[in-house]
């Protein structure tokens, strides 16, 4: 096992991880900007780098600064969290080259499931059920007006190296492909620095499932079950829940495998995610792989009694998986809100500031991931997400419930800041929600019917 490790990034998932890293008695290493001095994780790691200025890419994205850290401190392994540098593989071949272990897949893997174009083609091969649409990138607009003819309209413009929702266009007539196909380039090339786009169809009302694997490095592989991520707003998700309020064993067990496949196509090792469309009709895509753990991780943790992050340091250490397939049991009901510093009233922009006063709530199957304090000060530089509030309950009702207690109880004043707690409450009440068969729009229609 690890002595130290360093931690390469901020806020509540430096501190999960930090935290993981004390129970498993390993030292820790925090690397912080200039705007993080008085940040949580900086004050509870073993040691402390300032890596650069307050913009990510003089701190969190300098690569060159937080190999210094890591050789100056003698940390023997790094664990990138979500964001920053967690999916860029010449940064892990970086790694590799001074004897550093990546808490993470193998630069091959994440090379392999990066280019979303190229994923599909991998995927295909191993079986699994993708967006039907080109095979690969499309080179023309003559290549890309057949296979739209083809798959049928409506179609989606698709960037190849994709994230966060850039790059996409939706397309409803022939008319308006050429346009569409030129101005998702134009984004892909600005956000990317790669133009490449591909097409696939529009799957109408579809759920967002995920699915949650572990695989370690001696070529086990199991799932944990899905996360239903379909509350989403402008393709960021707000609430995620498991089980799926529509997913039975019987369909947890097919989109399950099929995810174990993906990952046994790219000789993938660690956590990672794959995410699929669910349409209505119970048919399912594949749509990405998340080669890192996830904001939403916690909730799997609860229902499943697994700590992912304690998981990832085992298998980069070597260790085999102590779980079979048939070991993983899910219990009871989670749902997880992610609380952002932003002004619902103002078209979300995002609302930082001094806090004040803080209260967690707290409470038997409530749990709070946050880096926050009293007398903290949000920087306005990164991420708007200050605090994720998960609760586990015995069933879906009793947890809604549950998290309605814990938000409702949720105390935070300060300076300039605001939150989307009441945004949150509000979701939870809606019938939508409650019925459990809401889709990715749910939320943008609803939103759009009150102006
Ligand atoms: P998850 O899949 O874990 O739910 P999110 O979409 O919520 O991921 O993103 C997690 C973090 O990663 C956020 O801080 C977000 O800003 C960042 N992120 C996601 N995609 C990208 C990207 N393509 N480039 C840079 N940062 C990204
Ligand atoms: P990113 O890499 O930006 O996360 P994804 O491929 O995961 O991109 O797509 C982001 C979101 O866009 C999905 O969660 C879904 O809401 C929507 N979406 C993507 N592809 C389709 C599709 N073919 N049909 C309908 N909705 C889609
Ligand atoms: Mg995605």
């Amino acid at each position: 096992m690890f002595n130290k490790i360093l931690i390469a990034n901020r806020g509540e998932i430096a501190v999960r991880i930090i935290r993981a890293c004390r129970e498993l008695g390993i030292k820790t290493v925090a690397v912080y900007s200039t705007a993080d001095k008085t940040a949580l994780h900086a004050q509870i790691a073993d040691e402390a780098v300032c890596i650069g200025g307050a913009k990510s890419l003089e701190s969190y994205l300098n690569t060159n600064a937080i190999i210094s850290a890591c050789i100056g401190t003698g940390a023997q392994a790094i664990h990138p969290g979500y964001g920053f540098l967690s999916e860029n593989h010449d940064f892990v071949r970086l790694c590799k080259k001074c004897g550093i272990k990546w808490i993470g897949p193998s630069p091959e893997a994440m090379e392999a499931m990066g280019d979303k174009a190229n994923a599909k083609q991998t995927v295909t091969k191993a079986g699994v059920p993708v967006v039907p649409g080109s095979e690969g990138v499309v080179k023309s607009f003559d290549e890309a007006r057949e296979i739209a003819a083809q798959i049928g309209y409506p179609v989606m413009v698709k960037a190849s190296a994709g994230g966060g929702g850039r790059g996409i266009r939706f397309v409803e007539r022939e008319e308006d492909l050429e346009a569409a196909l030129d101005s998702a380039k134009q984004d892909a090339l600005s956000f990317f620095g790669n133009g490449d786009v591909y097409v696939e169809k529009f799957i109408g009302n579809p759920k967002h499932i995920e699915i949650q694997l572990l695989a370690d490095e001696h070529g086990n592989v199991i799932h944990l079950g899905e996360r239903d991520c379909s509350t989403q707003r402008r393709n960021q998700k707000l609430i995620e829940e498991s089980p799926s309020p529509v997913i039975d064993e019987e369909l947890r067990g097919k989109i399950g495998m099929a995810a174990v496949r993906v990952a046994q196509s790219c000789g993938y090792a660690n956590a990672g995610t794959i995410e699929f469309l669910l349409g209505d009709d119970g048919n399912f895509y594949f749509m990405e792989m998340n080669a890192r753990i996830q904001v939403e991780h916690p909730v799997t943790e609860m229902v499943t009694d697994i700590d992912l992050i304690k998981a990832q340091i085992r298998i980069a250490a070597g260790e085999k998986l102590p779980w079979a397939q048939e070991d993983i049991k899910m219990s009871g009901h989670v749902i997880e809100c992610r609380v952002n510093a932003e002004d619902p009233a103002n078209g979300f922009r995002p609302a930082p500031g001094n806090i004040k006063h803080l209260h967690f709530p707290g409470g038997f199957g409530v749990r709070i991931d946050s880096a926050m304090y009293q007398g903290y000060t949000i920087p306005p530089y990164y991420d708007s997400m200050i605090a994720k509030v998960i609760v586990r309950g015995n069933d879906r009702a009793e947890a809604i419930r549950k998290m309605r207690v814990a938000l409702a109880e949720f105390l935070l004043d300060g300076d300039g800041v605001c939150t989307n707690i009441d945004f949150q409450l509000s979701i939870l009440d809606d019938e939508c929600f409650l019925s459990g068969k809401y889709d990715i729009g749910f939320l943008t229609r609803r939103m759009q019917k009150e102006g």
